[in-house]
């Protein structure tokens, strides 16, 4: 590969290094290949007032055995900011080197831009422009209604991603991923279940290694659906279990034949390939297996995003079944669904919840996880009527502290918002989810699968029966939430694809909500 005129280099080490040129700077000539670099597309990430992360990755081959993307040599990468689709205007400029460290990917943490306004960006290396993105800032103080689309469980395999596509022809303000933004294991030939899949992972077996979660996010960002879900707008980002693995918690894989050192090293090739495919600020960098993702971001005085980490910092899930930690459904009797020292979110990220609760003051307070946080009483397959172990159901003290400082916080309007469970929910979260006789303090939305088949319908026959908090299931369609926040009240609507085995699959609205300011709780519009 030629390498880049070396003047116009910055070197920032590890780090993608960047300067704001002056308006008119003389472009460098880069050198030219063949094939354009800009195989995964582009995204922006975490809005501020004042500008947002930019993001691409260079991969030529993007699916390149080693993970590299057909790259080796650091690469001159430039970089545009205009206030106009056409870059007529463009406001800032820089450029800087992507390297082999982090699989040359690119993150420009753009700053200075004006609040509450689009802006679109591109990149330019080795004589090829990328697509343009759009990003938004975040307003200073009264926000427009702002809309926003949220997304759950997209397994390659399993489905097109034309629920990526619908939402991005909302023309959404921020996007939301929460969680299983890809799925390390795939379906093998001589599998039963083979016949399941529409489209081939790029390898059979489960991802273990760097080179593997590489590649995996590489073939998810080549779908053309999801390219156009992150052009359209900067999104905001947690993660689940399968960025790792099934039902992982903290250090503990869900084999227990896979040791602790073991595991975090291959969490710490899954963390790091995560950063690099992701619009995260450099704050989020790995250090070793361990990565900072929770984060709280406000849109003026009109929404503040708590986005948690529920993964990383959890206890062991409760009462494991012989000779697996995988989730499953345990009796009422285990004694460690609500033992108080257990955490799903770890110490540190509870208090900085709690202390951010006291201090919200925006209209809306919308918490971004991945999973149910409402009770649920379920059935196993075996019959047995219990709590799922691997969710908020197995860390019920951790939920109990959550709600509690919720509720006395007085942080306005409270909504959760998850994934996880590949089905539509909606529920009345109770101060005490044990009583649901007790006082409602926040709204709960659960979107479906982006493409994942629904879970069994006898896990929750009679569910609305045994919960009776829950408002609203639909356990057959996938699909994502789409929401508008508005001062007085907010909307939401469960979006459904027609099929996701359809690449061409359309979308309509299995149901509307309308939350009100100051009365928590579900109601069906
Ligand atoms: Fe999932
Ligand atoms: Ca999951």
């Amino acid at each position: 590969m030629a390498r880049v005129d070396r003047r116009t280099v910055l070197t920032g080490g590890a780090a993608f290094a960047t300067v704001a040129l002056p308006y008119g700077y003389a472009q460098a000539r880069a050198p030219t290949t063949a094939l354009t670099p800009f195989t995964l597309g582009v995204a922006a990430g975490d809005p501020a007032q004042d500008g947002f992360v930019i993001w691409t990755r260079l991969a030529p081959v993007p699916l390149a055995p080693d993970g590299r993307g057909g790259l080796s040599g650091p690469v001159d990468v430039r970089w545009e900011v205009s206030g106009d689709e056409s870059f007529r205007r463009v406001v800032q400029r820089g450029h800087g080197e992507a390297d082999a460290r982090f699989a040359h990917s690119v993150h420009v943490e753009v700053a200075g831009l004006t609040p509450g306004r689009p802006y679109w960006y591109r990149f330019t290396a080795q004589g090829h422009q990328s697509p343009i993105g759009r990003a938004v800032t975040a307003p200073a103080r009264d926000g427009q209604p702002l809309k926003v689309v949220a997304a759950s469980c997209a397994h390659w395999e399993l489905g097109w991603f034309s629920a990526y596509r619908h939402m991005a022809a909302e023309s959404p303000d921020l996007v939301l991923f929460l969680g299983d933004y890809i799925y390390e294991y795939s379906y093998r030939s001589g599998d039963r279940q083979k016949h399941r899949a529409v489209r081939q992972h790029d390898r059979e077996a489960d991802i273990v290694d760097l080179a593997g979660y590489r590649n995996r996010y590489a073939q998810y960002k080549t779908d053309a659906d999801l390219q156009a879900l992150h052009a359209s707008a900067p999104c905001l980002m947690t993660w689940d279990d399968h960025e790792v693995q099934n039902d992982y918690a903290n250090r503990w894989s869900q084999n227990v034949d896979i040791d602790v050192r073991a595991f975090l090293a291959r969490r710490a090739a899954a963390y790091q390939a995560f950063y690099e495919h992701m619009p995260l600020r450099a704050r989020s960098r790995p250090r070793g297996p361990n990565m900072r993702i929770y984060d709280r971001l406000a849109f003026g005085d009109l929404a503040e995003f708590t986005v948690l980490d529920g993964r990383q910092y959890r206890s062991v899930q409760p009462c494991p079944l012989p000779k697996t930690r995988r989730g499953h459904v345990a009796a009422e009797t285990c004694p460690d669904l609500a033992a108080p020292q257990r955490t799903m979110l770890g110490k540190a990220q509870e208090s900085w919840m709690y202390e951010g609760f006291k201090r919200g003051r925006a209209r809306w307070t919308i918490i971004v996880q991945d999973l149910l946080v409402a009770p649920l009483l379920q059935q196993s397959p075996s019959g047995l009527i219990g709590r799922f172990t691997d969710g908020w159901d197995g860390y019920q003290a951790n939920r109990e502290r959550m709600l509690t400082a919720l509720a006395a916080s007085g942080a306005p309007n409270p909504v959760f918002i998850g994934g996880d469970i590949h089905s539509f929910w909606a529920t009345d979260v109770k101060v005490d989810a044990r009583d649901p006789n007790s006082r409602t303090i926040a709204t709960e939305f659960v979107g479906g699968a982006i493409a994942q088949e629904p879970p069994p319908a006898a896990a929750f026959k009679d569910v609305a029966a045994r919960n009776p908090h829950i408002r609203y299931v639909d356990l057959t369609s996938n699909g994502y939430v789409s929401m508008d926040i508005g001062r007085d009240h907010l909307e939401t609507r469960f979006r459904a694809i027609s099929d996701r085995r359809d690449p061409a699959a359309s979308a309509s609205t299995l149901q509307r909500f309308i939350v009100e300011g100051g009365r928590p709780g579900v109601v069906l519009a």
